[in-house]
Parts: structure tokens; C-alpha cells; sequence
């Protein structure tokens, strides 16, 4: 299986030549599909899988593809994982597929001045990578609107529930619009995780890695 034969689009294509990827992973095999369609996404898979870009190129090709009505600077997709590391590691990611596209996207996390962060979000952007607290934060502070979220990620779900961010997430999940792409990402699905990702997924493709 070649990236191309996933019907991946010339720009990200070019990206993944670049970064010197062959072929995609058994993750990005499987998810890729199903994520281009629109639908929600349950992967059961560890760091290492290549799973960043199993959700990353799906959002990234859709977002280029929307109408240019939905094209403006609103946040359109949000991941969010637990922490400062993985939100960078991510929006590194997101650069590098994204380069020869026109989307911009924002990193913000905790325990660093939020005041770049907030410039870099008020330049407008498409895509933003959030550890929760500080999301909360900047929502909180009308920096922030979710109401244009039409793909969202909940990335290493397991790992909230362990670093005791279940309780922001949950109330992060109303303020999200009702019509969206939810793509849910755990290395273990222990029955609190498993309870969430029913409450939040519809109709979602299973895949474990
Ligand atoms: P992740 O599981 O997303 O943290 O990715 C693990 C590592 O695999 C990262 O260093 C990626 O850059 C790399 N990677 C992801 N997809 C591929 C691929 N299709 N071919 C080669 N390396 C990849």
C-alpha cells in the first residue's frame, strides 16, 4: 500500500516525500480511510504507531478541501492530549504535512507565559494543538471560541484520565459544536475511557493497533 493509493492530495503527498515516509503504517492504513470520509474514529494504539499522522493528514486534506466559504481564520480543528511535549511533538506534525498548504496552526500549553500564544491566536489560525488547563484558561478569557470545531481529537485519552484531566475534558465537550468529526486515540480502553469515548463517538470505526 502507497500514501497515493490512500487518495492522500498532491500537497501532503509532497510533504511525505519529504519527511522520507515509504508507506503509511498499519494505523494510517486503516484510519486514513475512514477519517477522509468524515467519520469518527476509535483507535486503540500506542505512541510509536505512527498515529499522529494517522489523524493529522485526514484533517489537514479535509480542511484544504472545505468550501472557501468555511476557509477563514476560525479554529476548525482541535487536538488535545495531555501534555507540553506530545501538543509540540503534534504541532510539528501538523507542520510538516501541512507546508504546502495554506493552513496556519497554533501549539498552547500550560506553564509558559500565555502572552505569545495569545498574539499567535489573535494572527488567526486553522488548526490548534491544547493541553486542556491552558485551553480552558484562554477560553475562559474570550481568547478562544470553539464554536467553528468541525474536527476534533481527543489524543491519548487514557493518559487524561491518569494525569486527573478527565474532569476538564468533560467540561470542555459542551462547548464543542454537536456537528463535527471526533477522533478518539487510547493505548488501553480501561471502563472510564471506554464509558467516554460512547458518550462522545458516533457510529465510530474501531481500530486496534
Ligand atoms: P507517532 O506514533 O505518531 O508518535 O509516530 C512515531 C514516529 O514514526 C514519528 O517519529 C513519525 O515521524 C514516524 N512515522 C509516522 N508515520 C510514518 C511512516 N508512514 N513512515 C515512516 N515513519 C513514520
Amino acid at each position: 500500500m502507497t500514501f497515493k493509493e490512500l487518495n492522500i492530495s498532491e500537497p501532503i503527498l509532497k510533504a511525505l516525500s519529504n519527511k522520507k515516509y515509504e508507506n503509511p503504517t498499519p494505523i494510517q492504513e486503516k484510519a486514513i480511510p475512514t477519517a477522509l470520509k468524515g467519520g469518527d474514529l476509535l483507535g486503540i494504539a500506542q505512541t510509536g504507531t505512527g498515529k499522529t499522522a494517522a489523524f493529522a493528514i485526514p484533517i489537514i486534506q479535509q480542511l484544504e478541501e472545505a468550501p472557501f466559504s468555511v476557509r477563514r481564520r476560525e479554529i476548525k480543528a482541535l487536538i488535545l492530549t495531555p501534555t507540553r511535549e506530545l501538543a509540540i511533538q503534534i504541532g510539528e506534525s501538523f507542520w510538516d504535512y501541512s507546508q504546502y498548504t495554506s493552513l496556519r496552526q497554533a501549539v498552547i500549553f500550560g506553564g509558559v507565559n500565555q502572552k505569545p500564544q495569545v498574539d499567535k491566536l489573535r494572527r488567526g489560525v486553522d488548526i490548534l494543538v491544547a493541553t486542556p488547563g491552558r485551553l480552558l484558561d484562554l477560553i475562559n478569557q474570550k481568547h478562544i471560541s470553539l464554536d467553528h470545531i468541525r474536527h476534533f481529537v481527543l489524543d491519548e485519552a487514557d493518559r487524561m484520565l491518569d494525569m486527573g484531566f478527565i474532569h476538564d475534558i468533560k467540561r470542555l465537550l459542551p462547548m464543542l459544536p454537536k456537528q463535527k468529526q471526533t477522533l478518539f486515540f487510547s493505548a488501553t480502553m480501561p471502563s472510564e475511557i471506554s464509558k467516554l469515548s460512547r458518550s462522545i463517538l458516533q457510529n465510530p470505526v474501531t481500530i486496534r493497533i
